[in-house]
């Protein structure tokens, strides 16, 4: 009996990673990571964060259950196999969440008497959104009219990042850096990917007939095998990197991801220019139903939920909105569809799914002011960089990057500023 012990193991094994159902590049989730938040929530606390932040419009049913004492979470949908998660009986009970990172309160709370600097001691990453550079026009983030200046989101998040990162230092902050050029955080490249690409490919049940397109106007783009491996290098991959080199390695008390919007523009040799320019900044949650389906999309989702970044990311991101507002002058955006939710008082702040903020351990404030192909940005892009003030799209202004850099600094200052005495970091549960 005892021989046949290996392959039923085997048999086992194999049956078991057939049933994972995991997004793209994404590692087979490992559920006894979160056996360190048993007893860290309460039952009310878990299922307002579940209900109204992270699983809104029920996402969640049929994946998790919600019993008196605790919480039967699907590692697998079929089989169906559950992980159990304890609540704590109540609030006097509740044992320590794990984190790295501290809370601005915290910081303060820290901070010598006679340290004068508002950010002393606290460790900020920076995040320029995408990499820019000649990776620019595969990731989409590039589009030209004529001979004038290209529109590259990339290399001008990295612009805004260094405006920002010495102001941020003198005001005491140690500057971590998920990326200091306009080269991938991934050691991948499309090249590499072009197996995991066949595999995604197959998922969606479509057998490539071509390996390469021509151009963005080849209308089976989508369907080819080179088109497939540049969105998982540019996105599954390189994201999934950035996480790890933030979650391991740089281990910072706040994340600040730059980027800048944009409408549909068309195509990026003739591109449309809208009149329509606004603002918002998004917090993780809104989780879809048919993402949720994803083990690797729940085991996320309560590594987020479970180690509490919503409080402190929705109230950074608050400070920081209002103070941004107020210094760009940009209306709030709203979006039509399904996929993000207004969240908490201010009609910037919209919770949404993104790998980004999902993936990243600490809290992250993701910026999304400015929409690129509105005319007056894309004269500001035109008058590039400048010190001070130049008449620029009718009015007298800083340079589109500076103008940007400077309600960053300002936002976490008043952030800063805004810390008193140390809260505890307990989601407000409405009666
Ligand atoms: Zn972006």
């Amino acid at each position: 009996m005892k021989r046949f012990l290996p392959a039923l193991f085997l048999i086992l094994l194999l049956s078991t990673s057939n049933a994972q159902r995991l997004s793209a590049l994404a590692p087979v989730p490992d559920w006894t990571a979160l056996e360190a938040f048993q007893e860290t929530i309460t039952r009310d606390e878990f299922v307002y964060l579940l209900e109204e932040v992270y699983a809104p419009r029920q996402a969640a049913r049929g994946l998790i259950d919600i019993e008196p004492e605790r919480a039967l979470i699907r590692t697998t949908l079929e089989p169906a196999q559950t992980w159990v998660l304890r609540f704590a009986k109540d609030r006097a009970s509740l044992r320590p969440a794990p984190r790295f990172w501290r809370t601005a309160a915290e910081l303060t709370a820290a901070r010598a008497p006679a340290e004068k600097r508002p950010l002393a001691g606290w460790r900020i990453a920076l995040d320029p959104g995408h990499i820019g550079g000649e990776w620019a026009r595969m990731e989409e983030r590039w589009f030209k009219i004529g001979d004038t200046v290209p529109v590259t989101e990339g290399d001008m998040t990295l612009r805004v990042a260094e405006l920002i990162a010495p102001q941020l230092s003198d005001l005491g902050a140690e500057i971590l850096w998920v990326r200091q050029s306009a080269a991938p955080v991934t050691p991948e490249r499309p090249e590499t990917l072009k197996e995991a690409a066949r595999a995604e490919l197959a998922l969606l049940g479509i057998t490539p007939k071509r390996e390469t397109y021509d151009g963005p106007d080849d209308p089976e783009r989508g369907s080819t095998l080179q088109f497939e491996s540049e969105v998982l290098f540019y996105r599954a991959s390189e994201i999934r990197h950035r996480a790890t080199l933030l979650n391991e390695r740089l281990r910072p008390d706040l994340t600040i991801c730059l980027h800048f919007n944009a409408e549909a523009w068309g195509d990026p040799h003739t591109p449309t220019l809208v009149p329509n320019n606004h603002f918002h900044v998004l917090v993780n949650g809104c989780y879809s139903e048919g993402e949720l389906r994803n083990d690797d999309v729940r085991f996320e989702m309560l590594n987020k939920l479970l180690g509490r970044c919503y409080n402190e990311e929705l109230a950074a991101s608050e400070n920081v909105a209002a103070t941004m507002a107020s210094l760009i002058g940009l209306p709030p955006y709203e979006y039509p569809g399904k996929n993000a939710l207004q969240t908490g008082e201010s009609a910037y702040i919209w919770a949404r799914n993104l790998l980004a903020n999902r993936l990243y351990h600490s809290p992250v404030v993701f910026l999304e002011p400015y929409v690129m192909n509105s005319q007056e940005v894309w004269e500001r892009v035109q008058a590039g960089d400048f010190p001070g003030e130049q008449m620029v799209a009718g009015a007298m202004r800083k340079s589109l990057v500076r103008e940007y850099a400077d309600a960053v600094v300002a936002g976490v200052r008043s952030w800063a500023g805004a810390q008193k005495k140390e809260t505890p970091i307990q989601a407000t549960v409405p009666k």
